[in-house]
């Protein structure tokens, strides 16, 4: 069995993993503008996708740091706690600096005899040797051919960030405060490093607007320096369809979410689990891989992933809202039903797996 993957991002480069771990043989292929991992970008893995990534694809138990508590804060309520995510015995999320996570995974992908990595010179006419083939690169041909119809919302936001040093303090709690401007998140990665993602309704003219933020609502840690800056438009959408034939659509390609909750990756994480399944449940009983995977694939994921999507939207225009309105009583109400042990314990289980079942 052979399979293409289009794009060398982090989703086509675990898929691989994955599917190389199964015997088959993938073939992917790049361009050249592929290689752009970005050093200020950090990656928030739930529990249960964490565990998956280190037994099926790749150990990442030693550039991850792991975080036990999530606070939220609205500056609504002047900065007062709203909700509290917790577990003392295990690690609800960790957090890997996207570029060392792509090292790992890519080292162990190059000896290995069922992978192929190659670059794309000109246009590919033949695709009959491939049962399946999985587009995650958003500049290739599939990409305008197949792939542009979708349901997409612009936030009018960017996303700025960047990797604080600072004095080294025990650093397990990322905290994220849902400030005028928008939210801003400290997620730890070490004693003495912090990653921010701050998504700004609007732009801001100046790095040293950024900075001042980033001064102005820490209230952790005594900051040595501030690293690069970048910046990202955000928008969430999801394509219509997922495939078409044997071709599927995958990674950020498929569905793009707001970072707020730290999810993006982690719903590709599921939906590589679930093809996997799909893929040898067929092979299992004898069945030719073929289009009928990817709409299988379609069918156990789509609605799923759309209910993700707009989840993660209610919470954005809540705060959106309750900033607009300027008024308080929406994060008070929130701070009340956020004691509730048993709902609390609901929406970390939701973080965690994507699901509550
Ligand atoms: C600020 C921010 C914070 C995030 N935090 C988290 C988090 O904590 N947890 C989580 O689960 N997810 C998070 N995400 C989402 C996560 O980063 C993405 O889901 C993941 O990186 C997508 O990887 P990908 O390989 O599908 O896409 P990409 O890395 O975008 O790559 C897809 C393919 O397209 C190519 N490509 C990319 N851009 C272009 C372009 N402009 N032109 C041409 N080709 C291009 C790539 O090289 C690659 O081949 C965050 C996203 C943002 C923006």
């Amino acid at each position: 069995m052979r399979v293409c993957i289009f794009g060398s991002g982090l989703s086509a480069l675990t898929l691989a993993k994955a599917l190389v771990k199964e015997k088959i043989n993938v073939d992917l292929i790049y361009s050249n503008i592929n290689n752009k991992i970005n050093k200020s970008r950090t990656i928030g893995i739930s529990k249960s996708n964490f565990d998956y990534i280190n037994t099926n694809i790749v150990k990442i138990d030693k550039i991850s740091w792991k975080l036990k508590k999530i606070e939220i804060f609205t500056e609504n309520l002047k900065n007062e706690k709203i909700l509290n995510f917790q577990n003392n015995e295990k690690q609800l999320f960790s957090i890997i600096k996207n570029f060392e996570f792509y090292d790992v995974i890519n080292k162990s992908l190059i000896n290995n005899k069922f992978f192929n990595k190659i670059k794309l010179k000109k246009k590919i006419k033949d695709f009959k040797d491939y049962n399946l083939i999985i587009n995650t690169d958003y500049s290739s041909i599939l990409t305008k051919k197949y792939f542009n119809k979708k349901i997409i919302k612009k936030y009018n936001s960017y996303a700025f960030t960047t990797i604080i040093n600072h004095e080294n303090v025990p650093n397990n709690i990322a905290t994220q405060i849902f400030t005028k401007l928008g939210p801003i998140a400290f997620l730890p990665i070490s004693k003495n490093e912090t990653s921010i993602v701050y998504s700004i309704k609007g732009s801001l003219s100046k790095k040293q607007d950024l900075i001042n933020l980033i001064h102005k609502y820490n209230i952790k840690y005594k900051i040595k320096k501030i690293g690069n800056i970048d910046s990202f438009e955000l928008k969430s959408f999801a394509l219509r369809s997922y495939y078409n034939k044997n071709i599927l659509a995958f990674g950020d390609l498929l569905h793009r979410i707001h970072p707020l909750a730290g999810q993006g990756f982690n719903m590709t994480i599921r939906d590589i689990q679930i093809l996997i399944k799909i893929i040898k449940e067929k092979t299992d009983i004898g069945l030719l891989v073929d289009s009928a995977v990817n709409k299988e694939f379609e069918k156990r994921t789509r609605h799923k992933n759309y209910i993700f999507l707009n989840g993660i939207d209610i919470i954005y225009e809540f705060f959106n809202f309750e900033r607009r309105l300027n008024n308080s009583a929406l994060s008070k109400y929130v701070k009340i039903i956020g004691k509730n042990s048993s709902l609390n314990k609901l929406l970390t289980k939701i973080a965690d797996r994507g699901t509550l079942f």
